[in-house]
């Protein structure tokens, strides 16, 4: 079967940084990626890439920033005052921290605290790079019409509604 939309596609992946090579994530030993196609699941550029594969086919693909997580934006770097983070014990860089805004829940990671004022990047970890994917297609099905409905994939690899 063929990727397009509307399939249910089971992948294996390995992705790395294609300047520095480094290893990102790799689902060897682990469980396959499973995703609705054609639903935004993934990033665009993967998704774009496996359009008309089929089972068993493999690709190796390099996928620049605007087609994977995006640019870096400075506009996303922000300083805040120290208070905002009373509940947290401790306030260093390298922590994850989740705010709340006007557009839902978004997750920033502390880069710089100096005395009342600490800076936070809501810039998405992979953004800015471009990543280099190996992608072995390892089963394509139909969706079910609930799945169409959700714009997810249910059962193995998928969402569970209990
Ligand atoms: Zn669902």
């Amino acid at each position: 079967m063929t990727i397009a939309q509307h399939k249910v596609v089971t992948i294996h992946y390995k992705v790395s940084d294609s300047d520095s090579d480094e290893l990102i994530d790799s689902s060897e030993n682990g469980e396959p990626m499973t995703y609705l196609h054609g639903a935004q699941n993934i990033i665009p550029g993967l998704e774009q890439a496996l359009e008309g594969k089929s089972t068993g086919d493999e690709l190796e693909v390099t996928i620049p920033p605007a087609e994977a997580y995006g640019e870096r934006s400075e506009d996303r770097i922000q300083q805040v005052p120290r208070e905002a983070f009373q509940e947290m014990d401790k306030v260093e860089p390298g922590m994850a921290v989740t705010a709340q805004t006007e557009q839902g829940q978004i997750n920033l990671v502390i880069t710089e605290v100096e005395g009342e004022l600490v800076t936070v990047d809501a810039n998405h970890p992979l953004a800015g790079k471009s990543l280099k994917f190996s992608v072995t297609v390892e089963e394509v099905r139909d969706a079910s019409d609930e799945e169409k409905a959700h714009g997810h994939v249910h059962g193995p690899g998928g969402h569970d509604h209990d």
